[in-house]
């Protein structure tokens, strides 16, 4: 992998409504994290515009065939799709390293191959999905027919644009639906580049559309729209309330939300320490901090604690940051001057409320884009800000306990339930654990997805509702209709 030039890439800053680019609506400035240099700017789609995408993929839904051709046209179009995306991923990781939070060199060999891969996993779906044929009376036949729900809505967050987009693309075009989606302001252009190369791939025009803008006019309008007949958001558990709220507001439409987390480490004393340390590391320095699953509470039984403090302090240590269109760049800026003041004010707040910083703590300066060290927060409770909130950034509050039961107890976070980690030898221990953890994925002995998007993601309590990836992914891009038939005899 090379380093690249950051204004030597071109891109369309439009939206992409019906297979072209428009750029019709106010425009904000998208400052890339990397330097915070302004480097292009997006307009942001009214509800007038938000109106146009839809129509044009209701449009598109009737005209191209899209639902109603034999689902294997459908799958075939996808895999080309995932194909084009591998011929692409040097110009598209490069845009995604360009303006987001993702290196060049996670961007290409990582996120942009996921994303193929998981285009394709979805596309073998299009021509496995059915209903059931119910048992009934003899002379009736019952009937669940599964059909796609016509024009669906997608609004995904900045940390992770492509893999997002992905996500909720997917599952919505195997199952023979079309979709409007709207990126974050902060990372808005990659999305349009998959769009086109859908486009390029065969994949009608007008089935996947992009609206481009801000939360409150551009994502508010979309979850607003009534024919929008169901709709996806990835974001905060804040925002998630709003969209849910404005999706009821406006003909009832079912809304699958992937919400924030607080996820806990539970560490027992007979785990295998150095693995333990360097999933737990390898978690919090992932984007630095910034992903919805980051294991953020180490929770670790007394015995063990100093041992894993100070194999952490050391995997810690090393992060090499930078901007990242350099090859050389293992660690994410953080992605915004805002998001960086959200982070300075949770640790001052964890100080004054008694908090010990044993590592990190502050701001990695001689950047241009804001930069945070790896810190470990000691003497923490639940009440304290750090364990409370969800941070986003790269912070490990560290509690300890004696018995399992009050490992268990403080695992348990009053708010989220999306994810879990569990160290332990004793398998025993960690099924028992994972039975009592309310969180949507449990990892045990392990803290990262695989390529498995047979494996669905989703949150218990305020981290969510429904799931990306799996079979429950397709699942919720479909509705159901009961037929029964009198056939007499
Ligand atoms: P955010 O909630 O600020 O924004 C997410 C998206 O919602 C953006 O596109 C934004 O423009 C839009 N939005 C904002 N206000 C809106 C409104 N009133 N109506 C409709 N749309 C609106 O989140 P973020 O800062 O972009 O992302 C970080 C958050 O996302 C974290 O909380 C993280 O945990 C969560 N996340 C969750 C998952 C998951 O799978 N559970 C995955 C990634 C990120």
């Amino acid at each position: 992998m090379n380093d690249f030039a950051p204004d030597s890439i071109t891109f369309s800053t439009g939206h992409y409504i019906g297979g072209e680019v428009v750029a019709t609506g106010e425009r904000l400035p998208v400052a890339r994290p990397s330097d915070l240099v302004d480097y292009a700017d997006l307009p942001v789609a009214t509800a007038d515009t938000v109106d146009r995408a839809v129509t044009d993929a209701a449009q598109a839904l009737a005209r191209s065939g899209w639902a109603t051709q034999p689902p294997r046209e459908r799958a075939r179009a996808m895999r080309r799709w995932a194909e084009l995306i591998e011929e692409r991923a040097l110009e598209l990781g490069r845009l995604e390293a360009l303006g987001s939070t993702r290196p060049i060199a996670q961007a290409v060999t990582g996120d942009v191959a996921s994303v193929a891969e998981g285009i394709r996993f979805f596309s073998e779906w299009a021509d496995k999905l059915g209903g059931d044929v119910a048992a009934t009376r003899a002379d009736h036949l019952g009937m669940i027919v599964s059909e796609p729900y016509g024009v669906v809505g997608a609004i995904t967050p900045w940390n992770f644009p492509l893999s997002m987009a992905s996500w909720k693309v997917g599952p919505a075009l195997a199952a023979g639906n079309a979709i409007v989606l709207k990126p974050s302001e902060l990372t808005p252009f990659s999305t349009v580049r998959l769009a086109e190369l859908a486009v390029e791939a065969g994949i009608p025009a007008g089935i996947f559309n992009v609206v481009q803008g801000n939360g409150a006019v551009t994502g508010d309008a979309l979850s607003r729209h009534p024919d929008i007949a169901k709709l996806s958001f990835t974001g905060s558990t804040r925002t998630g309330v709003a969209v849910m709220k404005a999706a009821a507001e406006s003909g009832i439409k079912p809304v699958t939300l992937e919400l924030g987390g607080k996820s806990p480490q539970l560490v027992f004393a007979d785990a295998d320490l150095e693995k333990a340390a360097t999933c737990i590391a390898g978690s919090l320095l992932a984007n630095a901090g910034q992903a919805c699953v980051a294991g953020s509470r180490l929770i670790v039984q007394r015995a063990v604690m100093a041992e894993l403090v100070e194999r952490l302090r050391k995997k810690l240590a090393a992060v090499i940051p930078g901007p990242t269109w350099k090859a050389a760049t293992g660690y994410a800026p953080i992605v915004s001057e805002i998001q960086a003041q959200r982070i300075d004010r949770i640790l001052a707040e964890s100080a004054r409320q008694g908090a010990q910083c044993l590592l990190g703590g502050s701001r990695i300066e001689g950047h241009g884009g804001a930069f945070y060290q790896p810190t470990l927060l000691a003497n923490v409770t639940a009440e304290t800000a750090a364990v409370r909130e969800e941070v986003f950034g790269p912070v490990l509050t560290i509690q300890g306990f004696n018995e399992e039961e009050e490992g268990l107890a403080l695992a348990d976070h009053p708010e989220y339930g999306l994810a879990a980690g569990i160290y332990t030898a004793d398998l025993g221990r960690g099924l028992r654990a994972m039975r009592a953890l309310k969180a949507g994925t449990v990892w045990i002995n392990r803290y990262s997805r695989t390529l498995d998007f047979i494996l669905p993601t989703g949150g218990y309590k305020s981290s969510g509702i429904g799931k990306d990836l799996g079979r429950q992914a397709v699942e919720q891009n479909l509705r159901h209709k009961t037929v029964l038939i009198d056939i007499g005899g």
